[in-house]
């Protein structure tokens, strides 16, 4: 009997169309878990080292995490992984929504895509019911539409959906895999290009089992404890009023969030009055329709978004709202400050398919490329790419969607685009292995030096960063981080925060856990509760470290078989030479931080 786990795996190779059912390897999910670590292991072995993420011997896993599909809060995550066509490292992306526990409740903890398809097809889930399907009526649509058209086609709203929009179709190296009518995204690292190679435009899941738990009354006793802890704990009340926006306008003032490109004040000031038109409280609250949440969670930090007014309108309201990371990256860090623009981005982003991470980075590198001279109207199409500009930004998510014209570029990703358009623009692209970098700027936070410089996927916030150590201080002694570290311009003991955080969110990815509520289960222990009551191990804190570390560990012998030098852990130039005034002029002290990490690792 499985505890957790639904103990079946689905397999599909999309050049034979065979599709078949095998049992779950028990030995495999104890020593990595579920989620990212179980089927990274499979990725590690089975992808050849030649093999590009364009290649039909790349696979791509859909996959999810024993506490998935449970009455465990804020854990209906599922994450995709696959050699990363924007990287060439391992690529994985987690997603939260309802896609998860759907594919648990329809019996499987995980599908493997390998092979390519000729022609476009969907996979079709329901319960034992498995089967592709031509999706050529479908290709083509934006990731909404898609959404709509099969679960009205199948007569079934319940039916829960991944698709690629048009981005992924078009093999934009950045492009997602959306999910709940385009609201949530496995966004990072071009899985959904991978999606689009090998020309799946969707999986479609229902199912009406249940997922088994070794220890319900335990398990009970543990969410009891956890809900009580929500509604007591500051931090819960704030994200529930204010979602992951809350922390927008302290993060601008404090240097994390960047702006222009992580260039800041050399092309205009980012104050607090203008924060204040993108942020909750204030110009947020113009596009705010209502809160809403994932798959059993009391948390509930996401937000459905107004059409707007005026000039940027959507193309419908009450559809999935902003979050930070797309907040900041589509609006301050390309100077744009209206809130209505920044809401039509990020829905375009949404139904396109696109990563509005590498979406906004790739805009502003190109923004500031453009005012620096290294581009000129002759290479935009004509666009007009001065930061703040938001009808040119609008203008290039279409086109790098397509790959019309200078979009075909920037769907390359910052990197390879860097390199295309030459006369230095190299410096000015913000990324990590090819991976743009999230809205956290790690000279506000040591630790996120050699976080980001050393992350196998690249610059990757999900990956998990101290920055919530270091700006509280807050202190984690079943981590054994029981020190002071809330001196955030300090490199002392930063690569040591660092590796346990990264270790300790590689477990409880992989255990199917949203990594928002890290620090929001009040203690560790409450997190390895709920794991051996639903598992029916009986693991403790330090064992899930060992788990989370052998799973970043796999990661990098991923990179290391498929030729990603050491020579790649760095940050880009700027973070290393450029004070960030909002942070103590601070620059990231990675000569301090990184052999100690690397050290502390065995990388060295
Ligand atoms: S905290 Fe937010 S993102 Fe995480 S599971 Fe809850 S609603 Fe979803």
């Amino acid at each position: 009997m499985w505890f957790g786990y639904r103990g079946k795996v689905v397999k599909v190779n999309l050049s034979n169309k065979k599709v078949s059912v095998e049992a779950l390897d028990k030995q495999l999910v104890k020593e990595y878990v579920g989620c990212v670590g179980a089927a990274g292991k499979i990725l590690y072995d089975m992808v050849p080292s030649w093999a590009g993420a364009f290649d039909p011997m790349n696979l791509l896993i859909f996959t999810t995490g024993p506490v998935t599909g449970t009455i465990v809060q804020s854990a209906g995550r599922f994450s995709v992984v696959t050699k990363s066509p924007l990287t060439g490292c391992f690529g994985d992306a987690s997603a939260g929504g309802f896609f998860g526990p759907m594919l648990k409740f329809a019996g499987y903890d995980m599908i493997i895509f390998s092979g390519a398809s000729e022609k476009p097809v969907y996979l079709y889930v329901e319960d034992e019911n498995i089967e592709l399907r031509d999706a050529s009526a479908y290709w083509g649509m934006d990731a909404r539409e898609c959404d709509r058209a099969i679960c009205s086609d199948l007569g079934d709203k319940k039916f829960e959906i991944a698709c690629i929009g048009p981005a992924g179709e078009h093999l934009v190296r950045y492009a997602a895999i959306m999910h709940d009518d385009a609201g949530r995204a496995a966004a990072r690292c071009g899985v959904g290009a991978v999606m689009g190679f090998k020309k799946l435009k969707a999986v479609a899941v229902k199912g009406a089992g249940k997922v088994e738990v070794a220890d319900p009354e335990g398990l009970r006793k543990v969410m009891q404890e956890v809900l009580e802890f929500y509604n007591s704990a500051p931090i819960v009340k704030r994200l529930r009023e204010g979602g992951t926006v809350a922390g927008y306008i302290t993060m601008i003032s404090i240097g994390d969030s960047p702006t222009y490109n992580f260039a800041n004040e050399q092309f205009g000031e980012f104050d607090q009055k203008r924060a204040e038109k993108l942020g909750w409280p204030g110009g947020f609250e113009k596009i705010l329709e209502k809160n809403s949440s994932c798959f059993m969670c009391a948390i509930g930090c996401r937000r459905v978004s107004k059409a707007g007014e005026g000039k940027y309108v959507l193309k419908e309201g009450s559809v999935e709202g902003v979050e930070y990371e797309s907040l900041s990256m589509l609006g301050s860090d390309c100077g744009i400050d209206d809130v209505y623009a920044v809401n039509l981005l990020n829905d375009l982003c949404n139904r396109y398919g696109l990563d509005t991470i590498s979406t906004g980075a790739t805009i502003a590198f190109a923004m500031e490329c453009y005012e620096r001279g290294i581009l000129s109207r002759k290479d935009t199409d004509g666009l007009d790419l001065k930061f703040g500009n938001a009808d040119a930004a609008i203008e290039l998510v279409h086109k790098i969607a397509k790959r019309e014209g200078f979009g075909n570029i920037l769907a390359e990703g910052s990197r390879r685009a860097a390199a295309l358009i030459g006369g230095g623009a190299e410096y000015y692209a913000m990324h990590v292995k090819g991976l743009e970098m999230p809205a956290h700027d790690p000279r506000a936070f040591q630790g996120g030096g050699p976080h980001y410089a050393c992350s196998p996927v690249g610059a990757d916030h999900m990956e998990g960063i101290s920055l919530f150590v270091e700006f509280s201080g807050q202190r984690f002694p079943e981590l054994g981080i029981d020190g002071d570290y809330g001196d955030r311009t300090s490199t002392e003991k930063k690569a040591f925060v660092a590796k346990v955080i990264e270790d300790w969110w590689a477990f409880l990815t992989a255990a199917g856990w949203c990594l928002l509520v890290n620090p929001r289960y009040g203690a560790e222990n409450r997190f390895i509760r709920a794991f051996n009551a639903v598992t029916g191990e009986n693991i403790t804190v330090g064992e899930a470290l060992k788990a989370g570390e052998r799973i970043y560990n796999l990661k990098r012998a991923f990179n290391l078989k498929h030729g990603i030098s050491r020579m790649e852990d760095t940050l880009p130039e700027r973070l290393l030479k450029e004070p960030n005034r909002k942070s103590n002029n601070a620059v990231v002290y990675l000569d301090k931080t990184m052999p100690e990490y690397l050290k502390l690792r065995g990388w060295q």
